[in-house]
């Protein structure tokens, strides 16, 4: 069975072809400019290629609950032209195919799941860490949504001492993301993330501001394993730093396996970027599988 996959970014849109065992066929990028512009070339995309399920992987904040009248619909995004919009059910009529929805990072988490780090683990975490922060959570074996979804980049964290940077969240300030995210990064220091590397105080405050809300999700959650993705943890020497920090912050507290293995417990995506595609042909999958 041909299976669409869309992973919908803030600032590109992938969209591929595949089936369920990860096999990707083609796959095509468009920016994302308004739904007008980017979503009729989608639709051109998955119709040429007759696929017979989709899975949409969002940015958010969406409504991922099926059983509510915007379930598929991105809510409040600051994005203005994207704001209230009907992603999935634009998708679903106009190739007349279920189509399963949900976050971006639950979708990326699926991927691991099945193709990457996390395969056989039911307790994991995945974190992008970029221009945004968010998590997607497995709970025993299930995608956690609640009331509507986690909102793990905005997590308020403890500021270090020797930080004077207020924080750029709009409405948090000093929150995990308006702290920590790539955001932050280049407006703390004057500079993006890719140019700082050589900075070691850059990411020694990052790793700190990271292992807090770690800690924070450790002691909430008790996954299993953690997976750290986005374009900041593209900074390799953060992990070191990370991990570190983690074990110094929970101070003995936990004495578990997973725990006294950090490498294996905090680690970089196994999917090499194709973790959220790969996320949306399982979605797309267990949306025919559900009849
Ligand atoms: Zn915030």
């Amino acid at each position: 069975m041909r299976l669409g996959a869309l992973e919908a970014g803030g600032t590109k849109m992938v969209c591929a072809t595949g089936d369920e065992t990860g096999h990707i066929e083609e796959r095509a990028v468009f920016p994302t400019k308004t739904p007008a512009e980017t979503v009729p070339q989608m639709i051109d995309f998955f119709r040429e290629r007759a696929v017979e399920a989709l899975g949409i992987a969002s940015f958010g904040p969406v409504d991922p609950d099926p059983a509510s009248p915007a379930f598929g619909h991105i809510l409040h995004t600051p994005k203005i032209a994207w704001r209230g919009y009907d992603l999935a059910g634009v998708f679903r009529k106009a190739l007349a195919v279920p189509v399963g929805f949900d976050t971006d990072v639950n979708g990326s988490l699926l991927g691991e799941v099945h193709f990457g780090c996390a395969k056989g683990i039911s307790n994991a975490v995945y974190y992008t860490i970029g221009t945004g922060i968010g998590a997607g959570i497995l709970a025993e074996g299930h995608l956690l949504h609640g009331m509507q979804h986690p909102e793990a980049g905005h997590v308020l964290l403890r500021r270090e001492e020797d930080d004077t940077f207020e924080g750029c969240c709009p409405s948090h300030g000093a929150c995990f993301e308006g702290l920590a995210s790539g955001v932050a990064i280049e407006k703390r220091w004057g500079r993006p993330a890719v140019e700082l590397s050589d900075r070691p105080e850059v990411w020694d405050l990052e790793s700190r501001y990271i292992a807090q809300a770690l800690v924070g999700t450790i002691c909430l959650l008790s996954p299993r394993i953690i997976i750290l993705g986005g374009g900041v943890m593209e900074q390799a020497q953060l992990f070191p730093l990370i991990r570190g920090k983690v074990t110094q912050l929970l101070n003995g507290y936990l004495d578990t396996k997973e725990l006294s293995d950090m490498e294996h417990y905090i680690v970089p995506a196994a999917c090499r970027g194709d973790q959220g595609i790969l996320g949306c042909l399982i979605l797309a999958g267990q949306t025919v599988n559900k009849g």
